[in-house]
């Protein structure tokens, strides 16, 4: 990119009148939006943005309307249908609609549901995903999702259900056993039923854990913590969402990852934290 305002060369799609495209924000830094959000946000008339995003990313869209669909924690499904109903109402007057929301619009965000609609109501969709929190905002924190040494597998799961609750469809036996790192999104409310539930399906009260609030921005908070603890300690730091959870060994992986700190001066806690004994490279 020669500048701020331009694109590097490449057969960019237009966005056109009478269309939506649902977009990924990713989960927070603005610098983790893709070049095709760029570029969408550049062509809109109207931005119909959620309250993850973040807001520095509209200011790329002086010239769109933008309309807040903020949504917060297991409110009922009434809104979304507002929602997507409005998405339709906007491309049917010809707008060129952006449809903004936090991390990527198809990991529980409801993306589908909205381009279901949309696609139900005949309006021509494109999908651009972003950057997942439960991803992103690990490797913010240093934590790698997944690392040779501790899991082949990663589970994410929802803190929620639509009513609010923890998700009684979830068989958390089988992701206890199934699944060595679990990522958990929506999680803080019901935290302590979730980790007791892990904890009755084998997994050990010492097992590292991490929260995440605000990942990837400036207030990002990380707290390191336990399975067996992981309740209190997220109330003694007084962490509120959004948070992301992550049950696993490769929380210990920050203790030589957290580029944050080290950028800030700190040094590496541990150089190998699993306790290897040779160096990374070897295999
Ligand atoms: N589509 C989004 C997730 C939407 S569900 C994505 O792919 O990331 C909303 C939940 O995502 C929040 O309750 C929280 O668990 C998580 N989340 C989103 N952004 C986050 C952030 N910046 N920091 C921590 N958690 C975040």
């Amino acid at each position: 990119m020669t500048d701020s305002t331009s694109l590097p060369n490449h057969s960019w799609p237009e966005l056109e009148p009478g269309w939506v495209w649902l977009c990924g924000a990713g989960p927070g830094d603005p610098g983790l939006l893709t070049l095709h959000g760029l570029n969408a946000l550049r062509q809109a008339d109207v931005i119909v943005y959620d309250a993850l995003v973040e807001p520095a990313i509209l200011d790329w869209a002086p010239q769109a309307r933008h309309i807040y669909a903020g949504k917060r924690g297991g409110k009922p499904s009434a809104k979304q249908r507002d929602i997507s109903l409005h998405l339709v109402e906007l491309a049917r007057e010809g707008k060129r609609v952006l449809r903004l929301k936090g991390g990527d619009p198809f990991v529980f965000g409801r993306g589908g549901e909205e381009a279901q609609t949309l696609v139900q109501h005949g309006i021509p969709i494109r999908i651009i995903p972003g950057i997942s929190a439960g991803i992103g905002g690990l490797a913010y924190a240093g934590i790698p999702v997944t690392h040779r040494d501790v899991n082949q597998s990663v589970t994410f799961v929802t803190g929620h259900d639509q009513s609010g609750e923890t998700p009684s469809s979830l068989d958390w036996d089988a992701i206890s056993k199934g699944s060595q790192v679990i990522v958990i999104y929506m999680g803080m409310k019901h935290i302590a039923r979730i980790a007791s539930a892990l904890r009755d399906a084998g997994r050990p009260a010492d097992e590292p854990a991490a929260v995440v609030t605000t990942a990837t921005t400036g207030g990002q908070q990380v707290l390191e913590t336990t399975l067996g603890t992981i309740e209190a300690d997220i109330e003694a730091a007084r962490m509120t969402p959004p948070a992301i959870i992550c049950i696993g060994r490769s929380v210990l992986m920050r203790q030589a990852l957290d580029w944050q700190a080290m950028a800030a001066g700190e040094a590496p806690r541990n150089l190998d934290p699993l306790g290897r004994g040779r160096p990374a490279e070897s295999a």
